[in-house]
């Protein structure tokens, strides 16, 4: 970043991006922000419509329609573009069809002379991150995928109401991909500093192992019973790339169950996975290896090798 002028990039202005937009103009996390869509009169309405608040926010955001010669002197170019599945769709179709959608976005982005950090929200996240990793040829600590973000923060909200604490004293991570095959590490569940699963051991009248597996279950499906109810869900992942752009722009070094490629750590290489990562004004700075146990760490090898297979079935363009 070379000046104090934080300049955000958005791709996609669909329920996703405007959630994030919408989360980033409230809580003042960046001063320039550029709306890209294939559907440009969107861009330019949703950038209207915004700015109308302008006056009524702590901000001075500068907030317009554009194009991808913006992205050249951006610090984040955030990615919610994507296609729907289609009736009868394989995944791997749909896969194709958004590397399709991430070709025509990452090739001009990269063009203009960006230098900075690709955020994905795009699902599936933990592919698409990959995908943008390959087609940008950027370094990973600066392709970032929001991986299980969403999904520790519902965890997290989850266990607070269950022991009735603060989420916010919940230390607690979903690890794998962003899907049906992420899992729960309980080992390295904490309240405060002390162990979740210590505290139900020590209170069975009131708690369970049980009704921690219930919890993740729930973490789980949580994604699909909001569709179910509302078609689909945004304000959640919203404020979750919030929270990264803040790691990024406050060079905060949190730490952050984002995707990233993992290198050897946890067993594993060449594979975009979410796992507790320390993010800072460079993207990726480390990886945190957790002690897993060894059925943890069979549930992660799983979700790792569905994660190379997919990435693996994509055909890319030369
Ligand atoms: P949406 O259909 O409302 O928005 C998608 C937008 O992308 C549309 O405005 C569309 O015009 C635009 N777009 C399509 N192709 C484009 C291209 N080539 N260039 C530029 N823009 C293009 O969808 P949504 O509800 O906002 O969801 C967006 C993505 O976010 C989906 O892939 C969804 O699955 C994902 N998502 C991720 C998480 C997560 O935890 N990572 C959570 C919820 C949703």
């Amino acid at each position: 970043m070379k000046n104090d002028n934080r300049k955000i990039v958005l791709v996609g202005t669909g329920f996703v991006g405007m959630s994030f937009a919408y989360a980033l103009l409230n809580q003042t996390a960046c001063d320039e922000l550029v709306l890209i869509d294939v559907d440009t009169q969107k861009a330019e309405g949703e950038a209207m419509d915004l700015n109308h608040g302008v006056a009524f926010s702590a901000s001075h955001m500068k907030i317009y329609a554009g194009g991808y010669s913006d992205c050249k002197d951006a610090d984040i170019v955030a990615i919610c573009a994507g296609v729907a599945q289609k009736p009868g769709e394989t995944r791997i179709d749909l896969l194709q069809r958004n590397t399709a959608v991430f070709h025509s976005i990452i090739a001009p982005v990269v063009e203009s002379g960006f230098r900075g950090i690709f955020l994905i929200a795009t699902n599936p996240v933990d592919i698409m991150a990959h995908v943008t990793q390959r087609l940008s040829g950027f370094p990973a600590s600066r392709v970032i995928g929001t991986g299980t973000t969403l999904d520790s923060a519902r965890l997290r909200y989850m266990l607070g109401s269950y022991l009735e604490v603060d989420p916010r004293n919940v230390h607690a991570y979903v690890m794998g991909e962003h899907g049906d095959s992420e899992f729960v590490p309980w080992s390295q569940a904490m309240v405060g500093t002390k162990p979740v699963l210590t505290i139900v051991e020590e209170s069975p009248q009131s708690y369970s192992v049980k009704d921690l597996e219930e919890i993740s279950e729930d973490v789980k499906n949580a994604a699909q019973k909001i569709i179910a109810a509302k078609k689909s869900t945004y304000y959640g992942i919203g404020m979750s790339m919030v929270r990264i752009v803040k790691a990024v722009f406050g060079d905060e070094k949190s730490i952050l169950t984002v995707s990233t490629l993992l290198q050897g750590e946890y067993g594993q290489a060449d594979v975009y996975i979410g796992v507790p990562c320390i993010v800072s004004r460079d993207g990726v700075c480390g990886v945190l290896e957790v002690l897993l146990t060894k059925k943890e760490l069979e549930k992660f090898k799983l979700s790792a090798n569905l994660l190379q297979d997919a990435f693996g079935g994509i055909r890319f363009e030369q």
